[in-house]
């Protein structure tokens, strides 16, 4: 079995080091075959010449590396076209997915699911932005024709199947949490506590925030 995570970011230089870090030595754990695709989405600082390093220093990890920026979910994408394991997971590069619950995903894909996704039970972030996606994602479960789970983002584990279905579906106004859910199978919703960001400023800018909660509505609601 061979595990592939994919792994947006920009303008993370602050955090690849720990990042590579925390991942390689959660996936040794339990896994020797696996390969860790880091999509590096135009960013302007070093993040492409330490994502280059960690390439150096284990050939597990992958670099993706875009013309330009275009947007986390864009990235998700393109990475995952280009994973090649069995079972796929996507997590965010500033650590607040905690890539050591990876294994307990992939022991519930054994148990029989196919997508394994996180559930935000608590939330380390700023009043008015937990206010607001608790809002939207209850919205969002009133107006869509998919269920779309609660509290949950793309920290996820998925089998090669799902995944074929996903990129198949030709979506290009991406909402990825909704296309999961969309494809159908067998889903877990895993809870945890999603931590704060390791290091850093969010790198989502509101304007950001509100294409992705626009693509999640109209993509997936005829309201
Ligand atoms: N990211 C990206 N492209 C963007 C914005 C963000 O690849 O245009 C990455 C970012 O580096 C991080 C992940 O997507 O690894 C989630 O972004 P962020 O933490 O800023 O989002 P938030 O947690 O605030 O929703
Ligand atoms: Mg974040």
């Amino acid at each position: 079995m061979k595990i592939s995570v994919v792994i947006p970011v920009y303008n993370e230089e602050e955090i690849i080091p720990v990042l590579y870090e925390r991942v390689s030595s959660a996936m040794i754990k339990w896994i020797d075959d696996f390969e860790i695709i880091c999509v590096n989405d135009g960013s302007k600082d070093r993040t492409i010449d330490l994502l280059i390093d960690c390439h150096r220093k284990d050939p597990r990890w992958k670099v993706v590396s875009l013309s330009r920026n275009f947007g986390h979910q864009a990235a998700f994408l393109a990475g995952l076209t280009h994973a090649s394991g069995d079972l796929i997971a996507m997590i965010d590069g500033d650590l607040q997915d905690p890539p050591e619950l990876l294994e307990n995903f992939k022991n519930k894909i054994l148990d029989g699911y196919d997508v394994v996704f996180g559930v935000r039970k608590k939330r380390k972030e700023i009043v008015w932005k937990k206010l607001a996606y608790k809002i939207y994602y209850r919205f969002l479960k009133k107006v869509s024709q998919v269920p779309i789970p609660l509290d949950s983002g793309d920290f996820s584990m998925i089998t090669r199947n799902v995944l074929n279905e996903i990129l198949a579906s030709k979506e290009h106004s991406l909402f990825i949490r909704g296309i999961r859910s969309w494809v159908g199978f067998q889903q877990f919703g895993y809870e945890y506590e999603r931590d704060k960001r390791y290091g850093g400023e969010p790198k989502y800018t509101l304007k950001k925030l509100f294409q992705l909660a626009y693509n999640g509505v109209f993509s997936f609601s005829t309201f």
